[in-house]
């Protein structure tokens, strides 16, 4: 057996509490041994936490990681716009070799920000899943499936493509990709294709993702044309399982914050993206005292316009806040959760707690730095002082992802070479 020890750390429990402990980890098994405070030189590799602060590595419930290519290459726009008019004309040029560049650039970016796991809808997954498999993460992925726009035959073929992807990855990379079907969103899915392809999603088992009540303008077809809110609709057509998850979640009402609470289904909440875009202000406080499972994301680079969940820890602290009125809205504890555990359960990948038997899945965050002093309250400096530079070490199945701020996995100069090149020649061709 394989070990590894990362010692001399304040721990992040899954209590919600810190305090000293050195970890040692099963790297052949990919799990967590034992927690101490003297095990110092007792793994085959060992890594230096003193003075930093060991957490659950972070878990992004929400992104598509290869939009990293378009990042800045349109702006301050609102969604219909915006997707209409740059990116889905650049993404019709995207070659599967873009994906797999662009994937990777976005992973890299997650390691060094201290994020191990995380769920994406794109396309062309499976160069996703061979970055993912390269970079040594944990992720749920899931093919995208819009069909407005589309011809029967089309429609049909993506929303099967959605599913075969599902069955074809799941427990691709040793176990760590986990997959979906992922219809794209309850506007831009016909419901023909839902009433088809749902029950072949839960045929296979997995779970359903999807893009609901980002903006007003996808509520309000729905309720005219259906006379039930989205999330009723959802439920209707069989989207509103405990192993579900929608992302945004920014105009429920009063109902579907119950529907959501009784189903059991997760809300990743993307601040960063529904700020940018001028979406609005999920009720995450309100969705947190029904007892929703709530989760965090970033949403694509394009729209963010980086992949740090520390970013988004920080917006999800202060617009919760802002949204409420109330200063004691959505704490320093609550981010904390999920940026670790809560995220995990809402996409349901077994990791985000640090604990005897469970995933090796860990970020090493350096306190040796003037705005992470002094060192009153760690879980504040989680939610709103660390920044993504602040990760000295990443570590996901028990392997070291990024060693003294080094990635391990990933050539990082190749990765931005070869994604600015790729970058660049693909905004020229939706030009064109
Ligand atoms: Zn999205």
């Amino acid at each position: 057996m394989a070990t590894l020890a990362i010692t001399g750390g304040q721990l992040l429990r899954p209590d919600g509490t810190i305090s000293r402990a050195d970890v040692l980890v099963d790297q052949d098994e990919g799990t967590i041994l034992e927690l101490g405070d003297d095990l110092a030189g007792t793994g085959d590799t060992n890594l230096d936490a003193s003075n930093a602060l060991v957490t659950p590595g972070f878990v992004n419930g929400h992104s598509h990681v290869a939009m990293t290519l378009l990042r800045g290459h349109a702006d301050d726009k609102p969604l219909d716009a915006w997707l209409q008019e740059d990116i889905w004309p650049a993404e019709d040029e995207l070659t599967p070799e873009d994906i797999r560049v662009g994937a990777e650039l976005g992973l890299l970016e997650m390691i060094k920000s201290g994020t191990t796991a995380f769920a994406d809808m794109y396309f062309e997954v499976p160069e996703i899943a061979a970055a993912v498999d390269t970079a040594g993460l944990r992720a749920r992925l899931g093919h995208g499936v819009v069909t407005v726009a589309a011809d029967e035959a089309a429609a049909r073929e993506d929303a099967q493509t959605s599913i075969d992807v599902a069955r074809e990855l799941d427990g691709a990379a040793d176990g760590r990709i986990s997959t979906a079907f992922m219809p794209h969103s309850l506007t831009t899915v016909g419901e023909e294709y839902l009433d088809e392809f749902v029950p072949k999603a839960r045929e296979i088992g997995v779970p359903i993702h999807y893009h609901a009540n980002e903006t007003t303008d996808e509520v309000a077809p729905i309720v005219e044309e259906r006379g039930m809110r989205p999330l009723a609709y959802a439920a209707e057509k069989g989207m509103l399982e405990p192993e579900d998850f929608v992302a945004h979640g920014v105009h429920v009402d009063e109902s579907e914050i119950e529907l959501l609470a009784e189903a059991g289904t997760g809300v990743i909440h993307c601040p960063g993206s529904n700020m940018k875009l001028a979406s609005g202000m999920a009720p995450v406080q309100r969705l947190l005292d029904a007892g929703v499972t709530v989760g965090l994301g970033t949403d694509g680079a394009a729209s963010n316009n980086d992949l740090s969940l520390l970013d988004e820890a920080r917006d999800a602290a202060m617009v919760g806040k802002l949204e409420t009125g109330d200063a004691s809205a959505v704490p320093a504890g609550a981010v904390a959760e999920f940026l670790t555990h809560g995220t995990a359960d809402a996409i349901g990948l077994d990791t985000g707690r640090l604990e005897p038997g469970s995933a090796a899945d860990l970020a090493v965050i350096d306190l040796e730095t003037p705005h992470l002093t002094p060192p009153h309250d760690l879980v504040s400096h989680l939610a709103y002082a660390a920044a993504a530079a602040d990760v000295k070490h990443t570590i996901c199945d028990g392997q070291v992802l990024m060693r003294d701020r080094e990635v391990q996995t990933l050539d990082e100069r190749a990765v931005c070479d070869r994604a600015r090149e790729h970058a660049v020649a693909l905004v020229d061709r939706a030009a064109e």
